[in-house]
């Protein structure tokens, strides 16, 4: 990438934004040329950001702003590479929200090489593009979570409300009738009462809803992983948190077992799906291995 522009206008003198800021601080002003000669954009330096850009660069000015097409407008357009990162994050801003765009941003994440076990299946983010934009983007399934947290079931999140692409305590019957429906959802289950199948790469977990008539339901909803190795590392931690009131949340594609109104199937190829959610007066201690 050349951050670099010319100081006139048949393109002979190069200069780098350094050079230009340092000539601005000593009163020169003057007009700097798009590398790019079939470009018109004049361009003026800036000192950088510590987010965006460390290091100084050159934008275009506003009234002459580069060509369509032109290689050098990511780097020096901040509009443009706004606008890049807003496309690529269709989906994932609070006003057009849609669970299926964060289930598919989920499961093209590919996991740092380098994850320590503490900061596996606790905390789990997806920083990318956040830095480029400054407004809030949903970009994992734990920052769903902490944003539906505190919200009631019945506001909207994008198009449709937060009842109807999340499935917990809340949401998991209304007064006269239990369902899960299928389809993409957030769900919260609590660990209590897991179990797995090691050969077939299962983990079960059970929703029991107790209703005021002194009826109870049973939900079955199991858990395929993809991956052998993920699936033990996922196993051994619930085995962990089983024995307290902590709860896993996922979010996946919901289909029924054998046509079962109460027996669910979720597919889980990537880390990056779930999130625990731990009960911090009854987790054991985190240091005891
Ligand atoms: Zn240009």
């Amino acid at each position: 990438m050349a951050e670099y522009a010319y100081t006139d206008k048949l393109r002979t003198k190069t200069i780098t934004p350094e050079e230009a800021l340092l000539e601005r601080s000593q009163g020169v002003f003057r007009d700097y040329y798009c590398p790019n000669p079939n470009c018109d954009a004049i361009l003026a330096p800036v000192k950088g950001d510590e987010n965006k850009h460390p290091n100084p660069f050159f934008r275009a000015r506003k009234t002459k702003k580069h060509v369509e097409g032109c290689d050098y407008k990511a780097y020096y357009d901040e509009e443009a590479a706004n606008e890049a990162a807003r496309t690529r994050n269709a989906g994932l801003f609070e006003s057009d929200f849609s669970i299926e765009a964060l289930l598919s941003r989920i499961l093209s994440y590919v996991p740092p090489e380098s994850t320590s076990d503490s900061q596996r299946g606790v905390s789990r983010s997806i920083e990318e593009d956040e830095k480029v934009i400054r407004e809030k983007i949903i970009s994992s399934t734990a920052k769903l979570y902490k944003y539906c947290k505190f919200r009631s079931i019945s506001e909207t999140l994008g198009e449709r409300q937060i009842k109807e692409f999340v499935i917990d305590d809340e949401t998991i019957c209304d007064t006269y009738r239990y369902f899960i429906k299928e389809g993409t959802y957030m769900l919260n289950v609590p660990v209590l009462g897991m179990y797995y199948i090691p050969d077939k790469k299962i983990i079960g977990l059970k929703y029991t809803k107790d209703f005021l008539c002194g009826l109870s339901v049973d939900y079955r909803i199991t858990l395929h992983f993809t991956s052998e190795e993920f699936f033990r590392d996922e196993t051994s931690l619930l085995m962990k948190f089983r024995q307290t009131r902590s709860n896993l949340v996922f979010v996946s594609t919901v289909t029924k077992n054998f046509g079962d109104d109460k027996n669910y199937h979720c597919t889980i190829e990537n880390p990056a799906q779930l999130y625990f959610v731990q009960s911090d007066e009854l987790v054991p201690n985190d240091q005891e291995k």
